[in-house]
């Protein structure tokens, strides 16, 4: 895939899909800012990054601080002179809740980093791709952004959300030589679906059920899409969401 060179922050890379994706980067020979709140994380997917021959640095952020953000990108370009993608993979999960029962504080601290959080990160980049000349996004969406999720309110409005503003900013940036995509993985193994499943443990039967593969994606299989998306090899593709789910959507 074509990303030698490319200069790449991956966000919420300390872990799961976002550490699967720099990891993939890297072998492709990109340079890859390993963001995550979690330096300690970061730090540990930049070493074995380093240890395979690879090029990364880390720098923190929050993707819920505005101001974090702006300096997550003004590092990335004041280190490499450039910023030519941006995954935007930071994220929380669902708290199975019925949404009469959902509290105003979950609400507001999974809008905050899965959509507010994206917007940010958004609105950033393309400042400095507008400045350059050019730039790429992929945003981590979820099957859950495109279809009914219950007990998941607002973890749904925020991937809907997230391809809204895919699809949008695409339209808007389509003649700048820039490309806005998402990704929509199914149930892939994580973190995330751990807690899911922990708080839950009904859940993995279910879950499996409901996957005409019968088994989570490995994040390793969604960081493939990630970075094809990323590539020069999809110059013609922008505004889409690609699903990764073992045809569970079907
Ligand atoms: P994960 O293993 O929990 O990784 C998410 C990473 O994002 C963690 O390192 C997390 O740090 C970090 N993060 C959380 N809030 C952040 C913030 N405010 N600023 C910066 N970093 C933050 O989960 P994952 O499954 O790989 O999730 C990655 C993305 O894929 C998410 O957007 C998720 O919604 C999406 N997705 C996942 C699945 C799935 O089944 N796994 C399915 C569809 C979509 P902490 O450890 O500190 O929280």
């Amino acid at each position: 895939m074509e990303v030698k060179n490319k200069i790449v922050i991956v966000t919420g890379a300390g872990s799961g899909i976002g550490k699967a994706t720099a990891i993939h980067f890297a072998k492709f020979r990109a340079t890859v800012v390993v963001s995550d709140r979690q330096e300690e994380a970061a730090k540990d997917v930049v070493a074995s990054i380093v240890a395979g021959g690879g090029n990364a640095i880390s720098i923190p952020a929050d993707v819920t601080s505005f101001k974090a953000v702006e300096n997550l990108v003004a590092q990335t370009v004041k280190e490499f002179g450039r910023l030519d993608v941006i995954v935007n993979n930071a994220g929380i999960g669902p708290n199975l809740l019925r949404t009469h029962q959902s509290t105003l504080k979950d609400w507001d601290k999974v809008i905050a980093v899965n959509q507010t959080g994206v917007f940010y990160c958004m609105k950033v980049a393309l400042a400095q791709f507008l400045k350059q000349g050019g730039g790429n996004i992929v945003n981590i969406a979820s099957l859950a952004g495109l279809k009914a999720s219950p007990n998941n309110i607002s973890y749904s409005a925020s991937k809907f959300a997230v391809v809204g503003m895919t699809k949008s900013a695409a339209m808007e940036y389509a003649t700048k030589n820039i490309r806005v995509n998402a990704v929509c993985p199914g149930y892939t193994e994580s973190a995330l679906l751990t807690q899911l499943i922990n708080a839950k443990p009904e859940m993995d039967a279910i879950l499996k059920s409901v996957i005409p593969m019968k088994r989570y994606g490995r994040a390793a299989e969604i960081a493939d899409a990630v970075v094809w998306l990323a590539s020069d090899n999809t110059q013609f593709m922008t505004g889409q969401t690609i699903t990764l789910d073992g045809g569970t959507s079907l």
